[in-house]
């Protein structure tokens, strides 16, 4: 047996996807991200952990499971210029697939609070980059306006080929998995992946391919948390910048997710946020800020006593902790420096007697 490439997602689950013959597939190879076993939450939780590292995708996040989707259908219906607005991650995505599909890319961004990662990323891809004396938010108003008035099609997750492409991180887990997970964490900005989440979860099962339904666990910052208090946040705040949302555009979706599974949408302070990020990375994962939220959550309730012994549960960390070096290095301890001699090295790592 010749071993199986990965085609991307479109390939892959082509017959769950609204694409015919007729459309041109536009793909990175997005998808078949790794599912990691983690010994250190497992041991932590006695439950059976895994992270699903969407990371791993192209551009570094879990958005190029929706873009490959969103551009492909753009270019299908003959459109020349796509736009969105960004925490940073999306416009990440929609640069590089525009630029993929031949497609011209703009990007309306908040001011001063995109990681340097992510803006390299869209400038490179050639995107036409604006930043806006405003929040993300009001980034999406202008955008959805532009949108409606000239011949530009819309990749935010309002855009319905974007929640289409990202249930696929749901299949993968059930196929990597051979079922479903008892529990799925993960963190809730705009609230597009919860929503594709439950929605492949649900298909899923209703095609018998799975038997049991996890419990939706989705956590926001604290300082942007407007599903957990009930009403949009008009300043929202966190180092979690991918998460610094308001007024999430799929709102009810995410709270029927919760609701329906069982399940809950929380928050998690930034101080969580950090100390599971330093968690994962020093087992081997390295995943940004937002990401990590999902294992502060686990974390959470895990202390809450909310976890039974030996439940199955998945943690999506939603994107790669390369976007955002400048945090990962102000935590840490400076390296230091030596003559490039055997004995000053054998020293300084402690290898002698
Ligand atoms: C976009 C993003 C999120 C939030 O996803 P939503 O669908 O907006 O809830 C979380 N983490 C990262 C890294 C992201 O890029």
């Amino acid at each position: 047996m010749s071993p199986h490439v990965w085609r991307g997602i479109l390939e892959e689950y082509r017959d769950r996807m609204p694409v015919t013959d007729a459309t041109p597939v536009v793909t990175l190879r997005e998808g078949g991200t790794p599912l990691i076993h983690s010994e250190e939450l497992s041991e932590r939780t006695g439950c059976e952990v895994h992270l699903k590292f969407d990371g791993a995708n192209p551009t570094g996040s879990f958005k190029d499971r929706g873009m490959t989707v969103a551009i492909s259908k753009a270019k299908e219906a003959g459109a020349e210029a796509v736009i969105c607005a960004s925490t940073g991650n999306t416009s990440a995505s929609a640069a590089a697939y525009a630029g993929k599909a031949g497609m011209t890319c703009g990007v309306i961004v908040p001011k001063g609070k995109i990681a340097l990662g992510k803006l390299a990323q869209a400038l490179v891809h050639g995107a036409k980059v604006i930043q806006i004396d405003g929040n993300f938010d009001q980034a999406l108003i202008l955008c959805r306006d532009l949108a409606e008035t000239y011949p530009v099609e819309l990749v935010n997750s309002v855009n319905p080929y974007r929640i289409d492409g990202q249930r696929t991180g749901a299949w993968e887990i059930c196929d990597q998995l051979g079922r479903a997970p008892d529990v799925h964490v993960m963190p809730v900005g705009n609230a597009g992946n919860i929503t594709a989440y439950w929605r492949g979860y649900r298909e899923y099962s209703a095609d018998g391919r799975t038997d049991v339904l996890p419990v939706m666990r989705g956590y926001q910052a604290a300082g942007a948390a407007p599903l957990v208090l009930g009403h949009p946040v008009e300043l929202p705040q966190t180092i979690a910048t991918a998460i610094r949302i308001g007024n999430p555009a799929s709102w009810q979706p995410a709270v029927d997710a919760a609701t329906e599974s069982g399940g809950s949408i929380r928050s998690v302070t930034d101080r969580e946020i950090i100390a599971a990020f330093r968690l994962i990375a020093r087992h081997g994962v390295f995943a940004e800020m937002a990401s990590a939220a999902s294992v502060a959550g686990l974390l959470q309730l895990h202390e809450a006593g909310e976890l039974e012994p030996g439940q199955i549960i998945t943690c999506v960390l939603t994107g790669h902790g390369l976007k955002d070096p400048e945090w990962a290095i102000s935590g840490a301890a400076e390296p230091v420096t030596i003559p490039a001699d055997r004995e000053s090295a054998a020293r300084e790592l402690g290898l002698l007697a």
